[in-house]
């Protein structure tokens, strides 16, 4: 089919997610192909893949060796249901993710999305302190930006204001504590704010312990409510106090782990040890729907009984534990190992830290955060006041948009641009992509109206 009758079909037909049609009409996009760390649209118009296909890719597309796993497994079988069952794929995988996974993690329940993966959490804790007889214990604790999907669960323990707001009657009431941000904070001192946040929640956890199930926290940093770095020694701060009030410590590692931030799990930057930990985006090298939660032995015990006992964890989805997802995630992380992939990524975090310092000098760049390939650059009119631009302007779309002309793709968050590459991407490419990164917000904010 011809291009144009492909995009006019396009328009006629989809719903894109996170999507405002009438942007999409204005500048359609159909991908066709992708090789390495570049995709081709159906004109062939080539892109450098700035945003890892929405942050999960990691040794670019079209991998041999993941291709070839996919293949293989095709041969043998598709799909068989986890429900009563195991497969070869899926069990061989869990092994590996419990080897590299932090330690006290033994057991893995798969689904299919970084959502179902924190859904499952939820349900989990809940029904864990149930099924031990402690059912008082309901609530569940979770910071201020935080995002971890968009069923219904898990925007009750979100908090991003302009996906969640028109929900706000149909989620269950979550206890949200503010974000350690530093750079808004008047003290501008990562330890103050560290050790203020600990504090004020160790008063909550004082009075309300007895009610509460869980936490549900991002890894080291919030990716979708706008890429927020926590302060060092937070996250560990955050493990201590679940320990000593008997609150379940979750940790959402869906868009951290696999390399993200220069280490396996970002949680290991801490050396943070958490009862659950929810996997999916890189999983799978960014090529099939496969999650993850894993738990430890302890969470798992305390639903293995007699089947009488009403403890079983009713939960599950029609995919889960696929062999095609499974297969291609344990070619992934094969290939992690085999090109020493962690090693690498902890170098170009060094060098890329090295690079943005370009880019935190421009005029209208407030803020650059990052973690190993995990990039948000804030823009702001005036840097001095920290004033932002007017909403109207969308200068983080259009900047993306620009940059989209000039051969890069990637999506902001409001004014904050994102810059996630592929963690494959040789230093060539990651200086292409920069280019075009610094081009595209130059330019764009150059030409914002403001008042
Ligand atoms: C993307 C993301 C999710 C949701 O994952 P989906 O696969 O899109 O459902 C959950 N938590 C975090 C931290 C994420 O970045």
């Amino acid at each position: 089919m011809n291009a144009d009758k492909l995009l006019q079909l396009s328009k006629q037909h989809m719903w894109l997610p996170f999507t405002q049609m009438t942007d999409y009409e204005n500048d359609p996009l159909i991908i066709e192909s992708g090789d390495g760390v570049r995709v081709k649209d159906i004109e062939g118009k080539e892109y450098l893949d700035g945003y890892s296909s929405l942050w999960l890719n990691v040794h670019g597309h079209c991998k041999k060796e993941i291709n070839d796993a996919v293949k293989q497994q095709l041969d043998k079988i598709a799909h068989s249901t986890l429900l009563g069952a195991a497969n070869v794929p899926s069990v061989l995988l869990a092994k590996k993710l419990v080897d590299i996974a932090p330690e006290g993690l033994t057991r893995v329940f798969y689904s299919d999305s970084g959502a179902t993966s924190v859904e499952i959490s939820i349900k989990m804790a809940y029904q864990y302190w149930q099924n031990i007889g402690q059912s008082n214990k309901r609530k569940f604790v979770t910071l201020s930006n935080g995002y971890h999907g968009d069923t219904v669960g898990t925007m009750s323990v979100g908090s991003i204001d302009i996906y969640h707001r028109v929900y706000t009657s149909l989620l269950f009431d979550a206890i949200v504590v503010p974000f350690p941000h530093v750079y808004r904070h008047p003290s501008g001192d990562e330890r103050v704010v560290c050790e203020e946040s600990l504090h004020e929640l160790e008063e909550l956890f004082k009075e309300r312990h007895q009610e509460i199930a869980g936490m549900t926290v991002e890894s080291i940093m919030q990716g979708a409510g706008g890429m927020n770095v926590m302060p060092k020694g937070y996250l560990k701060g955050l493990e201590q106090l679940c320990r000593k009030y008997n609150i379940l410590f979750i940790v959402d590692e869906v868009a951290t782990g696999f390399g993200r931030t220069g280490k396996m799990f970002a949680v290991e930057h801490e050396n943070v040890k958490p009862d659950m930990m929810t996997l999916a985006k890189g999983i799978t090298g960014g090529y099939l729907p496969v999650a993850a939660t894993l738990t430890s032995e302890e969470i798992y015990q305390a639903f293995y009984a007699d089947y009488h006992e009403g403890k079983t964890f009713y939960h599950g989805h029609s995919y889960t534990g696929n062999q095609l997802g499974c297969a291609a995630a344990l070619a992934n992380l094969d290939l992690f190992e085999k090109e020493n992939l962690i090693q690498q990524a902890e170098e170009k975090s060094a060098w890329l830290t090295e690079q943005l310092k370009e880019i935190a000098a421009l005029e209208h760049v407030v803020d650059v955060r990052q973690m190993g390939l995990m990039c948000g650059i804030e823009l702001v009119e005036d840097k001095k006041t920290k004033k932002s631009f007017r909403k109207e302007e969308r200068v983080g779309y259009k900047a993306t948009l620009k940059m989209r002309e000039l051969g890069m793709l990637t999506r902001p968050l409001g004014d904050v641009v994102v810059f996630m590459p592929p963690l494959a991407a040789t230093y060539d490419e990651l200086a292409e992509m920069l280019l075009i990164l610094k081009k595209g917000m130059e330019e764009v904010t150059a030409l914002a109206v403001t008042d």
